[in-house]
């Protein structure tokens, strides 16, 4: 059995950012850029008008001006060159050459055609966006390894940009074992429970805009077990089995897998819950055995398979925090524990009903508490190691 951090090295090693391709903008978001982005205009491509108000020259602005024209947004911008004039103009409109400063509408009187300024706070180029304020012409915009946010998406298209390379995203198979499970919403027959983790892992999986790409359920029997198994290897980069990964007469999982050819890299961590988690590979296709209690099989994919995914999209793993534990908490030496836990502030709060097969404290909790595997007992006010989940 090997220790939580010997297993994560070895699925860390084992995972490698997956290949770019070339998708509309609207479908890159959540994805991570693979190439440098150059602006190819200046933004803004012209000098806009920042309000809606009146263009003219600041040297003329004490004098009398008449307004010559109009330009709202969209409009291409006449060439103007008449003294003592103005033209109405409108956020986000065209700022035509001789003039260099816009004055608000509201700090302007206007008498028929002419206008007299009444703000005596206007400074020359005031209410005006320069063209390329914000960049310029085939200056660098955006790095590659940038993660595509609203903010990033909204820059692209701005900048013109509808086409990007991104890393794709991992294509990730479900096989859910358990000769026990009825979908939810059948009927519950005697002996049955309702299947829950597939819906955790879709959950899981759609926060991080992954789609699964199949939910294949099987009983406990070898031949459906390898047979799901050979099926999704060659589809997915991602396998995540849910439960029959021990050792139990009914547990088929390892040797189905074994049976396939994946290269077992580990089964069973020193850790609880989770301890009979199992990773392993063949070719690309990384597959992760959980275990099928439903709280442990949620703490396996935050702790093992979500950095695992965030490796292969290329996207930053988080980091653990360090957080003051807010009441003393006591366990067995041996093995590492995983806690459904509270962030409060900068403490830490230990929830109840911590056995991995309940569901309710996952239900509150918005982080996992490691607790290391030799020691016993953790005073109040300590500092541990904190896994946010949102
Ligand atoms: P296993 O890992 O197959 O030995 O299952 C351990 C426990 O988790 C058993 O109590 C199973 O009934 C339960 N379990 C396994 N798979 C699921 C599932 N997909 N949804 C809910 N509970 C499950
Ligand atoms: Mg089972």
């Amino acid at each position: 059995m090997i220790t939580v951090a010997e297993a994560k090295d070895l699925i860390k090693k084992n995972s490698s950012v997956l290949e770019c391709i070339q998708v509309d903008l609207y479908a890159a978001t959540g994805m991570v850029l693979a190439e440098d982005i150059y602006s190819s205009i200046d933004s803004p491509p012209f000098n806009q008008s920042a309000m809606d108000g009146y263009a003219y020259r600041f040297s003329e602005g004490n004098n009398q001006l008449m307004v010559v024209g109009e330009i709202a947004a969209g409009d291409s911008s006449h060439t103007y060159s008449k003294n003592n004039s103005a033209v109405r103009i409108f956020t986000g409109a065209q700022v035509p050459e001789y003039f260099d400063t816009v004055v608000m509408q509201e700090k302007v009187e206007r008498i028929g055609n002419s206008i007299t300024i009444k703000d005596v706070d206007q400074k020359k180029g005031m209410n005006i966006r320069l063209k390329g304020s914000q960049i310029t012409k085939g200056s660098l915009a955006l790095i590659s390894g940038t993660f595509i946010n609203p903010g990033v998406s909204g820059y692209l298209a701005s900048l013109g940009v509808n086409l990007v390379k991104v890393i794709r995203r991992p294509r990730v198979t479900i096989i859910s074992t358990g000769n026990e499970l009825v979908a939810p919403g059948a009927k519950l027959e005697s002996g049955k429970i309702f299947e829950s983790n597939t819906y955790s892992l879709y959950s899981a999986l759609s926060n991080m805009n992954i789609q699964i790409l199949n939910i294949h359920k099987v009983i406990d029997n070898e031949l459906e077990t390898r047979n799901a198994i050979e099926k999704s290897l060659i589809e997915c980069d991602v396998l995540i089995l849910s439960g029959g990964v021990s050792v139990g007469d009914y547990d088929f999982v390892a040797r189905s897998l074994e049976a396939c050819k994946v290269n077992c890299l580990f089964h069973k961590v020193k850790q609880k819950p989770g301890k009979p988690l199992y990773f392993g590979k063949r070719e690309n296709v990384l597959v992760f055995g959980l275990p099928g209690n439903p709280a442990a099989l949620l703490t396996c994919f935050y702790e093992y398979v979500k950095p695992a995914l965030q490796i292969l999209m290329s996207q930053t793993v988080a980091e653990k925090i360090k957080l003051k534990l807010k009441e003393p908490y006591s366990k067995k030496p041996g093995l590492t524990h995983f806690l459904k836990g509270e962030m409060i502030g900068n403490e830490v709060k230990i929830l109840g009903s911590q056995e991995s097969y309940l569901m309710n404290s996952f239900v509150s909790a918005n982080c996992l508490v490691q607790l290391d595997e030799e020691r016993t007992d953790f005073s109040q006010g300590e500092l541990l190691d904190v896994l946010p989940l949102t």
